[in-house]
């Protein structure tokens, strides 16, 4: 059977413009992501990775080309974790968590105690009633992440959510996250720099170039062992071939003898 696909992009171009100056963001972008599939999207800064997920999202209009959503999954529920969390100042962490489940309809006790256990996990016990200032930037992003997670959307868009988070922690949530995704069929769009990240997460990966931003190569990274673990799946011959492909392709293929 055919998969279905839920976003297309075709001939994606972006040039911002302020008064004579232009500057070309994105240029001849070509991406579809079938249903379910965590798509993950890797290049170096200012590539214009963050500008090309606004623009799958509709918040920015393109310059050139189109991008389609499934529109059945688009009316189900959309979510967005920024690249720095989003909170409402005024709401405590337990509220905040609360907010994507509450948009999308009323809340009854199963879903309060579903967000309560997602705290839980994500190691922020004891911090319901904190407000958000009370938290580090690695725990605002941990509540932004279970907001979006938790109103259960059935397409998300992630743009470096795991970046202000230690390593180790880094790890753990990255394996809770592909297997959320996955227990969900939530189609994913996940934009980093962390190569490693991408190889972990990604059904399929693209690499940007630098700016403006094209897509210059593909990959499925098929992990033989360990694809549910982030820090198992390192024991697969696949991740170290794929990590020096994409280093090379970002172009660091001569930087290791330095
Ligand atoms: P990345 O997320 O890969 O770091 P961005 O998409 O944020 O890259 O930015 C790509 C380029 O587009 C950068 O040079 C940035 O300065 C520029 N840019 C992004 N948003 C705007 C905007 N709203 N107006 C003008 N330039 C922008
Ligand atoms: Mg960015």
């Amino acid at each position: 059977m055919r998969e279905h696909i839920d976003i297309v992009a075709e001939n994606l171009g972006k040039t911002f413009s302020n008064g004579t100056k232009h500057l070309i963001a994105i240029e001849n972008v070509a991406i579809e992501v079938g249903r379910g599939k965590l798509f993950c999207i890797v290049g170096p800064s200012g590539c214009g990775k963050s500008t090309l997920l606004r623009l799958l999202i509709g918040l920015l209009e393109p310059t050139t080309g189109k991008v389609i959503l499934d529109l059945d999954r688009r009316n189900k529920g959309i979510a967005y974790v920024q690249q720095t969390a989003s909170l409402l100042p005024w709401r405590t962490v337990l509220q905040n968590a609360l907010l994507g489940a509450e948009l999308k309809g009323p809340l009854n006790s199963t879903i309060v105690e579903r967000i309560k256990n997602g705290i839980r996990e994500y190691g922020l016990a004891g911090f319901e009633q904190s407000m958000p200032p009370e938290l580090s930037g690695g725990m605002r992003q941990k509540v932004d992440i279970i907001r979006a997670i938790e109103s259960r959307p059935k397409i998300l868009f992630c743009d470096e959510p795991f970046s202000a988070i230690d390593f180790v922690t880094r790890l753990e949530l990255s394996t809770r996250f592909k297997k959320m995704c996955r227990v969900h069929g939530i189609t994913t769009v996940f934009v980093t720099h962390n190569i490693e990240e991408a190889i972990f997460l990604g059904d399929e990966i693209v690499v940007m170039s630098g700016r403006p931003g094209r897509i210059i190569s593909k990959y499925i990274p098929a992990l033989s062992i360990g694809s549910e673990d982030a820090v198992k799946c390192r024991e697969s011959p696949e991740f170290s071939d794929l990590f020096f492909k994409i280093w090379k392709d970002l172009g660091n293929e001569n930087s290791l003898s330095h």
